[in-house]
């Protein structure tokens, strides 16, 4: 992690920036080939039509990556975005996710949702948990956790990262039965804030509670495939480029959930993180899941829900439908809530507030559903595009402020 530099790379200019550091070896970059092919294909992009732009997703995907902003320029939002901005978007935004979905994830139906909020659902910051507004819940807390982890395995140069995260995942349990941190707490295990039990999920908790951590040999939960590993997962691809935050992603993904789908639509979440933390466009990095070789049933699954989810979202020319993400899901499983939130990415076009309300309002689960999509806008669009008025009230905002900064660290140095 050390002989990872910035110095010496122009500021702002994000792609340059990635294939700079790339030839250093860097964790958190593509390979300068990579970066190469990417600025050819945006030269041959040029002076293409905005509509459509879904086609070129599978294009894309298969010359494995593009720079384009084109669904963020057409808001008007910001092009040139540093890896720093979109680390701190990811997490900004998928607690800004979870947050806006926190009250009404067990609501049922959107018709419920309707009733209680107005033809329109959630359209903004609500109260749950008790009065909490702009609750952070275990989605957020899990997320937090694992970014943990992966920085104290980077830090200590660790060989077994999972290892890292397991422990920073049983620190997060450890919240789960406790109403305050130990006295000789430190790092996130010292937040008062992250001591709330908010609607975990079974098999992470039963996961965790397992007296050995699972493994792909012995994996925990193996029959499951809910989300509660999707959900936590963005931070690998904020700290590893793709093939590596996809490897460890479904490394860990097994410690509480064996599923194969669990496992492949983790990895696949991790990695197309990693590349639009790279400056790759959300169209792009989406175009490489699509055409990730793999086969059998997690492969299958994944796949026929994220296509289902791109069709729906190049139709979607007015902006993201609800009965579009009825289409695609309830999010409670994984293939789902990563194709709910790719659905609402994409056809948000760069209309961030858009993408986060469509994600939400649905009669399944609402937190993790936002939650992931928070991450994929915020990594995409950086920070500067969440509604800082909203940022500003998120409950564990300080903390995520921290891992973030933490996380950055890790760039700089
Ligand atoms: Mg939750």
């Amino acid at each position: 992690m050390s002989s990872l530099r910035r110095s010496g790379v122009p500021a702002g200019v994000a792609n340059d920036r990635a294939a700079t550091l790339a030839t250093a070896g860097s964790l958190l970059f593509p390979t300068q080939a990579l970066w190469s092919s990417m600025r050819r294909h945006h030269s041959d992009r040029r002076g293409a039509g905005t509509g459509g732009f879904l086609l070129f997703v599978r294009s894309f995907g298969r010359r494995h990556a593009s720079h384009d902003q084109s669904c963020g320029s057409e808001r008007g939002i910001l092009t040139t975005l540093t890896p720093a901005d979109r680390v701190r978007g990811c997490l900004l935004g998928g607690h800004l996710g979870d947050a806006l979905g926190a009250g009404i994830e067990f609501l049922g139906t959107l018709d419920a949702i309707r009733a209680k909020h107005g033809p329109a659902g959630v359209t903004g910051l609500t109260a749950s948990y008790g009065g909490v507004l702009a609750a952070c819940t275990d989605d957020t807390q899990m997320t937090l956790f694992t970014a943990e982890g992966l920085i104290g395995a980077a830090r200590s140069g660790s060989s077994d990262v999972a290892v890292e995260v397991y422990r920073a995942h049983l620190r997060w349990l450890d919240t789960q039965s406790r109403r305050h941190p130990p006295a000789d707490a430190t790092g996130l295990a010292a937040e008062r804030v992250l001591y709330a039990r908010r609607a975990p999920g079974n098999a992470c908790l039963s996961g965790l509670e397992s007296p050995d951590m699972g493994t792909f040999a012995q994996p925990r939960n193996p029959n499951s495939k809910g989300c509660g590993t999707v959900m936590r997962s963005a931070p690998f691809g904020l700290v590893h480029a793709h093939d590596r935050a996809r490897e460890l992603a479904e490394e860990c993904t097994v410690q509480t959930h064996g599923h194969p789908t669990g496992i492949r639509s983790t990895g696949l979440f991790a990695g197309l993180v990693a590349d639009l933390v790279a400056g790759v466009s959300l169209q792009a990095a989406v175009g490489r899941t699509l055409d990730a070789e793999g086969s059998g049933i997690g492969a299958r699954e994944t796949h026929d829900a994220l296509a289902r989810a791109v069709r729906l979202a190049e139709a979607a020319t007015g902006g993201p439908r609800a009965e579009d993400v009825a289409a695609v899901g309830a999010g409670w499983i994984a293939e789902e809530a990563l194709a709910i939130a790719v659905y609402c990415a994409l056809a948000c076009r760069g209309d961030v507030v858009a993408g986060l309300l469509a994600a939400v309002n649905h009669g399944g689960d609402s937190d993790s559903t936002g939650a992931i999509a928070g991450n994929l806008l915020g990594a995409a669009y950086g920070s500067q595009a969440l509604p800082a008025r909203w940022v500003a009230e998120l409950e564990a905002l300080a903390v995520v402020h921290r891992i973030a900064d933490d996380l950055i660290d890790l760039i700089d140095h």
